[in-house]
Order: C-alpha cells, then structure tokens, then sequence
C-alpha cells in the first residue's frame, strides 16, 4: 500500500525531522547546503518568536516559531492561544518544509514560451510589475474593467481582491472558497436564518452530533477537531450519513451509508417523521419559525420508506436517526459542512440542515448551533466605487440575478462562458492570485481554453502550481511564516468555560528569502501603473494590520508584549439576536421561482460499467497545495482509489494494483495511482482523495504523484439558486495494465 504511517507516528516522525534540522546536513533552497557547524550538546533553539499564525490551511492556529541561527526550526501552537493552544496539525509541522522548500518561487518570470508550457526567463521586480500595470490597463482601456477576471485565494488575496473589485470596477472575481466549496452552504443558511453558519457548532456540549458533510478526522482544523473529540468524550451520540466508511463513519453510532445525490431525500423524511409524530420541538417553532404549516405540508409525502428506496437505505433507519436526534434534542449540534458543492442541487441539502437545526430548537442553545462572536477590528482596504449592474454577468437583460442567492462574487460559470464567447463582453485579463483553478474548477480543458483565449494572464503564489504554467509573469509571493496579514480575530470554543475573545496578527518568524514580496507592496506598484495611485488605501502591509488594530484601541507592539494574542472577555454564546427566525417556507425563493421550502431534486446515476466518483480531503494535505511539501509527501505520497472489496473481486482487482481511470465522457487521468480495496465504500461509487496528480515540473516532489481527481470532472453542473458548482456527477472505470474494466451493476 502506499501509505502505512499513522497519524501519531507521522508526527513523532515530522517532529523528529524538525529537531534533526540543525545537526543534521540540510538542503538550504538557495545553495544547497547550510554550512553553519552546529554543536550537538548546544540548545535546540536559540530564540522563540511568537505572533505567527499557521496558513498551511485557512484554519489560522496561532504560532510560535523556534529559530536557531535566525532559521525557523519548528513550529509549535502558540501556549496563549485559546483556539488552537499549543496544538498544531501535521500540516501545521511541516511548515518549515513550505517555507523552506526549494521549489519555491523565489524571483518574478516571464513566460517566453507558451501558457501551459512555459519557459520562464527571470526578470527584475520593475520588469515585471510594468508588464503586469502595463498590459491590465492596456485590458481596461480596450474593454472595460469587467474585461479584468479575478481568481483569488487565501488572506493575501483580500487585498488585491478589493483593488479589481472596488476600485478597477470588475465584478468578475470568482473565489473557489464560494463558487466550490462553502458558499451555497452560506446563502443557504441566509436564506433559512439570516446568517452564514460558520462551522463553531457547539459539539463540546452537545449529546448528539450529526455529520453530512463535516468530515471530521479527514478535514482537520485543530481547534475544530478538539470541539469533535470533546463531544464524543462527552458522551454525545454521533450520526454520520455518508457513502464512505469515513473516519468520522469509523466512531459513529449510527453510520448511513446513502447513496450519493440523495441527501435532501433522507433530510426531508426525518424531519417529516417528527412533524407527523409531534417530535419536534413545537415550542421553539411556535417562537421563532416562520412558514412552518407550509413547510409541513410541502415535506408531507416523505415517509421513511419513500425516502428509503431513493436513498438505498433501511426505512429503519430514517426513523432511528429521527429519534435520535429528537431524544437529544434541542442539545443537537447539525454541522453545517465546509466543502458541501456536490451535486448541484447542494442549495436544498443546506436550507434541509438548516431547517432541521430548527425543527428540534438547537440554535442558540447548549450543544446546538452557536456562531463564534467575534471581536470587533477594522476593514482597511480599497474604496468601493459605485457599482455597474449592467457588467454583472450574474444580471439579465431586465436586471434581474440570473443566480439569486449566489455568495459574492460572480459564480464562476458565467465568467467562463463569457470569456470563451465574447457575449456579452469579452474577458481578456486574469489576475490568479493563490488560486489553483486548474485544479479547482471543474472542466480543466474549458479552463484552459478560457486562459488560452486572455490577452495577459498574471498569478502570483508561493509555490508553483498547475495554474502557475499558464501565466505570462509569476510573481513569487512571502509566504505566511515571512509576513504581516490580516487579523485573526476568534472566541474560546468551549462554551461551558468563561467566555473569552481574542484578536492575533500575523506577524513574520523569520525575514523573507530571495525576492519575495507581499501583497500590499505588488498592488499597489501595479495600482500606480494603472492609474490608481490617488486610491491606494495604505502604504504598507504593516499600516494596514496597524489601521485595522486601532479600531480595537491596540497595535503591533503592544500585541508583540502580549506573545501575538491579545484576550478580552468573551459574550453569553447562547444569547439570542431579538430579531432571530428560521424560515421554514421562504417566500423570497418562491418569488425567484425556486421551491420555498426544502426539496429533493434527483440526480443523474452512474450508467451502466461506471462508478461515482467522489472525493474528499485527508488529514496531512491541503487542497492541492501541499503535495510537494516533503514531510507531507513522506505521509501520504498518493491518493489512492477506494473501491469495495466485492467489486474488486468480481473485476480482479486487489489491492495496491496500479490503476488509471476513465471517465464516461472520455477524459483520461494523465497519471497512476493505486488501489484500496475496502468494504467502506458502496458499490456504485469509488472514491479518493483531492489535489494530487499536479503536472507542473516545478515541483520535484509532488509532480505526477496520484491522480488528479480534477481532471476526471468534466460534466459541468450547476446550482440553480446559487451558481455555485457540483462536483459530483462525474463517472469513472478503472484501467489495469490497459484494459478498461467495467464496474458491476
Ligand atoms: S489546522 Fe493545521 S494546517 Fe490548519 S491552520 Fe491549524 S495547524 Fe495550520
């Protein structure tokens, strides 16, 4: 197999790498070798610097960095913090090998070849800061501001975000956190409760727990995790629907092993099965509901044993889950879910969960949903100008949204249509900054086709990516250990301690190396180019963190005294806004010819000799930005392909076999990877994990390990109420030594 670590012997591995940094012959990314003789019998480190905040995910934990001869040689959770603590995850480790990994962007390039197979030629920052000014105006001029299309990730990205978006005038910026992930879970929820969920449901008190879409164990956020374990060590009962044996699946109570697509189908019989046996917390509904007896009446035909046959379920079990959850209840923390853009009909799924928190009271409650109530800071960046409804692609002719409850931004989808046909505009500029859309958004050949047809296309990143090859200049960014950034603001998530708030900026653990620069030094020389000086909102990075600490009467200094983390009392987490309703039939979604309460819209099954293809995340890798990271590679090196073990049996496989797959619409993975046979997934699905599979040359480590699952999602759906993409729908067979195998019936 190719991967046999566990989770506690790869940290103790990752750890034990760490301390063997200084005594042992390291690669420095510049020379080779660092040469500075170091004494075994000395200290490990001989400095801690504290104020760092981790961003191998976008979790944020708070840091400490120890450094021996000004390098950073471990890293470890910041002991003041009262989200993370001194905790940090395996990718949290091995951020030393991000920071010093010698792939990394080190000089601005030039692409003097082709887009998507470049040669790069380095450049001086002035070179190519002109170019970038020069060629965005030259976009502007020719075709407006919405001929600008922005794709950005991560905190750096905020920045030069709100300059295209606010002050250049585009409203084509498409960010994968929404468009592919979370944001048809966040209008969801706004459509249901007025607010986004956020994921600090309070599981440390709950006594049941309910997980469709909250991976826990495999989507690993430390301070989250922590929450999880709490619960269960608590004794809370844990209801996991999944097709997968996941590691959440693996402690569960009851596991419901759907069928992929189904979800809102089995969400819509429990929640019928306590309207039709009283079982739901009528008190609450009667207070705070609105639309209720609509709502009843629209779920009404789902019984258990119809939602059992679409689901591939026992009817038993429907009602098990049901009673379950109104036994415990309103002490039922319902996850809303993180990365829930699956199928396309994903908005249903979400307004279900929502309105089931809602059936058995459990919002603002002990054990329910409670958002985290954040201190307040500033919002220092570009100015908004007036808005121009008439470039939003996400308006029609008579300025009506085409995606009403889309999250902001433009859902990616029209952009690409708009860009490969001129209608009804032409866009010919792309700013990625920390995106990978290559291996983000469904349909790489289309994306490809969209960068191809651009009159400029810049990226900016750390570390080469398979989008970083489309680029005409690569700019190299400081990564998270080497920077200033945004404030973290946050809450002690165990709600039965005393409630305390904290806010923490990024501050840099070491100097940056080479030619890197931040992101508020690269917009604003851009900004200037293109005619934007007058606008620019600060100076520097550090101006920026400095406005934004002042609103809350603090500064970079006095959080350096105060180790990075600077805490105040917390609120009651349970207190009620006065204005709070769940909107069981929501009116506004009617009014936009959309159902107004939750229902079930099928989706296409697997034809016959193909399999679903789903995937997920693990614990030592992020998206697709971890894969050349070398302590993470050691962990899990590829991504192999689950399927069930009768299956294979029946098709010859076993397991570690090296396969490729084929999707039913041609699309051949590019890469191998290997087998796991397992009973823990259904038969009509196999499964494996994301952001591998990367074809960039840049990276010598992570280049061609596994598949990418990305390029085997080629059927394009979309949500209708939101524009946000399903990502599930796609259907593959395995390939074996050339010969393509069908998967039984
Ligand atoms: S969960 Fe892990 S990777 Fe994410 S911010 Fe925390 S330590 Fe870093």
């Amino acid at each position: 197999m190719a991967f046999t670590l566990n989770r506690r012997s790869f940290l103790q591995a990752a750890t034990a790498a760490a301390l063997a940094v200084p005594l042992a012959k390291v690669v420095s990314a510049e020379t080779g070798v660092v040469k500075t003789p170091i004494d075994p019998k000395g200290t490990f480190e001989d400095k801690t610097v504290t104020g760092g905040i981790c961003e191998m995910c976008f979790w944020r934990c708070q840091l400490v960095g120890k450094l021996r001869d000004d390098r950073l040689v471990k890293l470890e959770g910041n002991p003041k913090s009262i989200d993370n603590g001194r905790s940090i995850c395996a990718r949290g480790n091995a951020g030393i090998k991000y920071l010093y990994d010698p792939d990394r962007l080190k000089y601005p390039l030039k692409n003097v070849g082709k887009r998507g197979a470049p040669v790069w030629k380095r450049i001086s920052w002035d070179e190519a800061l002109n170019e970038c000014g020069t060629r965005l105006k030259g976009v502007v001029d020719k075709y407006g501001p919405h001929g600008i299309s922005v794709f950005p990730h991560g905190s750096s990205a905020k920045y030069p975000m709100h300059f295209f978006e606010r002050t250049v005038g585009t409203h084509n910026v498409s960010e994968a956190s929404f468009f592919q992930c979370r944001g048809v879970r966040d209008t969801a929820y706004l459509a249901t409760i007025g607010k986004a969920p956020g994921e600090f449901v309070d599981m440390p008190n709950a006594k049941a727990i309910m997980l469709l879409g909250g991976h826990m164990g495999e989507n690993v956020h430390v301070s989250h995790i922590k929450q999880y374990i709490q619960g269960l060590q608590n004794g809370a009962k844990l209801i996991v629907v999944d097709p997968r044996y996941s590691a959440s699946a693996a402690k569960s109570d009851i596991w419901v092993q759907i069928k992929p697509g189904t979800d809102t189908a089995f969400l819509l019989a429990v929640m019928n099965y306590l309207v039709k046996n009283k079982k739901y917390n009528a008190e609450f509904v009667d207070e705070y509901g609105d639309g209720f007896d609509e709502f009843a009446e629209a779920i009404e035909s789902w019984t258990p044993e119809k939602a059992a046959a679409e689901c591939d379920i026992p009817a038993a079990q429907i009602k098990e889950v049901a009673e379950l959850l109104a036994a415990n209840a309103p002490h039922v923390a319902i996850h809303p879910g993180r990365h829930v853009s699956w199928y396309g009909n994903d908005f249903q799924r979400q307004r279900s969960l929502a309105c089931l928190t809602g059936l058995l009271g459990a919002y603002y409650t002990v054990g329910g949903w409670v958002p985290a109530k954040n201190p307040k800071v500033g919002g220092t960046s570009w100015k908004k100008k007036e808005a121009n409804h008439e470039f939003n692609l996400n308006m029609d002719k008579e300025e009506e949204p085409i995606y009403p409850f889309s999250p902001p931004g433009t859902p990616t989808e029209l952009i690409r249509d708009a860009a490969l046909t001129g209608k009804p505009y032409a866009i010919k500029g792309c700013v990625i900054w920390g995106q990978n859309p290559i291996q983000t958004i469904p349909g790489q050949e289309k994306m490809k086709k969209v960068l191809e047809q651009m009159d400029f296309v810049m990226c900016v990143d750390v570390m080469p990516t398979d989008a970083t090859m489309w680029a005409d200049i690569l700019l190299p960014e400081v990564s998270y250990l080497e920077r200033y950034d945004l404030i973290k603001t946050g809450t002690q998530w165990d709600f039965s301690k005393e409630q305390q708030q904290y806010i923490a900026a990024r501050m840099p653990l070491v100097e940056p190396m080479f030619e890197r620069k931040d992101q508020v030094f690269i917009t604003n020389a851009i900004a200037k180019i293109m005619g934007y000086e007058k606008d620019i909102p600060v100076k520097s990075i550090e101006e920026l963190v400095e406005k934004d600490l002042a609103v809350a009467k603090l500064s970079l200094a006095q959080l350096r005294k105060e180790d990075g983390i600077h805490l105040m009392p917390g609120k009651d987490p349970y207190q009620m806004p006065e204005d709070f309703e769940v909107i069981f039939f929501n009116e506004d979604l009617e009014d936009y010819g959309f159902p107004g309460a939750p229902t079930y819209i099928p989706v296409e099954q697997p034809p016959k000799g193909y399999a679903r293809l789903l995937y997920g995340r693990v614990p030592v890798h992020t998206f697709n930005r971890t894969q050349n990271n070398v302590w993470l590679h050691f962990a899990m090196p590829q991504n192999p392909v689950w399927i069930n073990d009768e299956v294979a049996q029946k098709i010859g496989l076993s397991d570690g076999d090296t396969v490729e797959l084929v999707n039913s619409e041609g699309f051949k993975s590019k890469t191998t990877t290997v087998v796991k046979v397992t009973p823990g997934i259904r038969k009509d699905s196999v499964y494996m994990a994301h952001g591998y599979g990367s074809m960039n040359p840049l990276m010598s480590v992570g280049v061609k390990a596994g598949i990418d699952d990305q390029s085997l999602i080629t059927k394009i759906s979309v949500d209708p109420e939101t524009g946000a993409h399903g990502m599930r729908n796609n259907f593959v067979k395995l390939i074996k030594d050339g010969k393509v195998l069908d998967i039984p019936a």
